[in-house]
């Protein structure tokens, strides 16, 4: 059903640069279509009483541009939008208020507006670990992580093994010198504590060793199908009962969870990581309860996936 847009309407929205490939406004919209026209026409009136008129668009904005947008955004009254590549931390000194799990990631994906200022969170980890608590419980504080890649992705991950309670957290990556920055950017001694950087050479060692094998790199997204960060024999020498996550949603599964299963592992895409982080921001801005199937289910048709 189409979304009416009334003088009431209030907006939302995502920042980036491209940001016409974001996939946030389908999930988004869905959602806040599925609040609005649920019920009847009286019905319908009440939730406009309650504020859940929203759209949600995307925003092209240039880096030079970031500023003035956001003091425009404050202008116009916009209740929140998320944030995408390349602003994740540039926003950051433009806010009056970040949360500690956007402190220590370094970066921020949502922003609230709360009492005529600007409030950053970070909702990746959110979305990173609900398909392990939901999927998966179990006590992780035996457990290893081994985490391949050291971007913006892995320090969500990083943050999200913390907050599970891993024993030991592995991160491989493959320039020494960002791996040291990597280790070394940490505002919170507990995570360094817990927290070990090396290079892909320390692979074969520490495969055997992990309960959770995450990839946080771009190997094997779509159009390069058919690469994986790691060979057959590699993830063969994963324990019995380990978990491979990939981060990457297309392909869904990638080459790498294909020959992860092949292998036993159990196995966790990243759509849901994507549903999820886009649920904890509804969250925030809204403060009901989120139709997540809806917005599961928007993006798997958007993506051609089915169910
Ligand atoms: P990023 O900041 O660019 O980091 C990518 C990391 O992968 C870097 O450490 C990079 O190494 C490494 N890497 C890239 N190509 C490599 C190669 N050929 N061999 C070895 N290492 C390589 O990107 P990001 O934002 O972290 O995103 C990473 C992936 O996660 C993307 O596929 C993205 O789509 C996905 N992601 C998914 C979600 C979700 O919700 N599911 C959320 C965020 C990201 P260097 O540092 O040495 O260049």
């Amino acid at each position: 059903m189409t979304k009416l847009i009334t003088g009431k309407t209030k907006l939302l929205g995502v920042i980036g640069y491209p940001v016409e490939h974001s996939l946030s406004p389908v999930m988004h919209n869905a959602a806040l279509a599925q609040l609005v026209v649920r019920g009847s026409v009286s019905e319908r009136e009440d939730i406009a009483h309650l504020g859940l008129d929203y759209v949600y668009l995307p925003f092209p904005i240039a880096p030079e541009n970031l500023k003035i947008a956001i003091a425009g955004f404050a202008a116009i009254g916009i209740v929140g939008f998320n944030v995408t590549i390349p602003h994740k931390q540039a926003i950051i000194p433009l806010l009056s208020e970040i949360t500690p799990i956007a402190q220590a990631i370094g970066a921020v994906n949502t922003v609230s507006r709360q009492n005529n200022q600007w409030v950053g969170t970070n909702t990746d980890i959110e979305g990173f670990i609900a398909p392990l608590q939901t999927t998966y419980q179990q006590d992780w504080s035996q457990k290893v992580a081994v985490i391949l890649g050291n971007g913006g992705a892995a320090r969500a991950v990083v943050a999200g093994c913390h907050q599970l309670g891993f024993a030991k957290i592995y991160v491989l990556g493959r320039n020494e010198q960002k791996l040291q920055a990597f280790c070394d950017s940490w505002s919170n001694p507990a995570i360094e504590e817990n927290l070990q950087v090396g290079t892909w050479d320390e692979l074969a060692k520490l495969i055997p060793q992990a309960d959770l094998l995450v990839n946080t790199t771009p190997i094997g997204m779509y159009p390069k199908v058919d690469e994986s960060p790691l060979s057959a024999a590699e993830i063969a020498q994963l324990p019995q009962g380990a978990i491979a996550y990939d981060l990457i949603y297309i392909p869904k599964p990638t080459q790498f969870l294909q020959l992860a299963e092949k292998q036993g592992a159990i196995v966790i895409d990243g759509l849901e990581m994507l549903v999820q982080q886009g649920v904890a921001a509804l969250k925030i801005w809204l403060q009901q309860e989120i139709p997540v199937e809806v917005m599961r289910q928007a993006l798997q048709n958007h993506l051609g996936l089915g169910r």
